[in-house]
């Protein structure tokens, strides 16, 4: 897969706005401020390829992006503080939606930081979606901020808690666990 040829298709806040399914897919899921956009943007070598939203409370949407042989699908962020119920509901539905009736979806990358993985949400969004049939690689970003015992201690416990799943560490800032999560990537849009 070329990760570095990867533009940007359509933003769709609604699932009549996905683009039409063709190559295999990956989509990639996290709390907001996880590290989601900088984790994508180093994967495919790109600054500003993905942005965050900093809005809590706007309406969110998928972001696409695609190369020859691989889709991309960023999903917004969760896990803001406030949000009115309305924009969770929608949230909800969109993700769920997205989830469990995109044809080409090979799998799904979560982005969690690397000092606080497996929360609430991530949890229920791992459990959810193995019961669909899908398969979950998960990144924990922001190793930098872990001295190197924390992160194997992090890593351990997340693969024990979640042997289904592959699990890496990652960093942006550093540039750690890129061709790593570019070869899980490559798995799950393979499998
Ligand atoms: P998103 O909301 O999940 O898309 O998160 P962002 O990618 O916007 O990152 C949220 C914050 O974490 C920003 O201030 C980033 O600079 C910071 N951040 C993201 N990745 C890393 C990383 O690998 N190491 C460190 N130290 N900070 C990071």
């Amino acid at each position: 897969a070329d990760f570095n040829a990867m533009q940007f298709v359509c933003s769709a806040p609604t699932p009549r706005a996905f683009p039409a399914p063709s190559v295999a897919e990956v989509a990639f899921a996290g709390r907001s401020n996880a590290g989601k956009s900088s984790a994508l943007n180093t994967i495919c070598s790109r600054t500003g390829l993905a942005r965050t939203s900093k809005t809590p409370g706007r309406t969110q949407a998928i972001n696409f992006f695609t190369s020859e042989s691989l889709q991309f699908a960023d999903l917004p962020g969760y896990g803001f503080a406030r949000v009115p119920p309305a924009v969770k509901a929608q949230w909800q539905a969109l993700i769920e939606g997205y989830l469990s009736s995109r044809e080409t979806l090979a799998g799904v990358v979560l982005i969690m930081d690397a000092r606080r993985p497996l929360m609430d949400f991530d949890r229920q969004l791992i459990d959810w979606g193995s019961q669909q049939g899908l398969a979950f690689h998960l990144v924990l970003t922001k190793a930098d901020k872990l001295s190197r015992n924390q992160q194997i201690k992090a890593l351990r416990a997340v693969e024990r808690e979640m042997p289904e799943a592959t699990a890496q560490l990652f960093s942006a800032l550093k540039r750690l666990g890129v061709d790593e999560a570019r070869n899980a990537i490559a798995e799950l849009a393979n499998s």
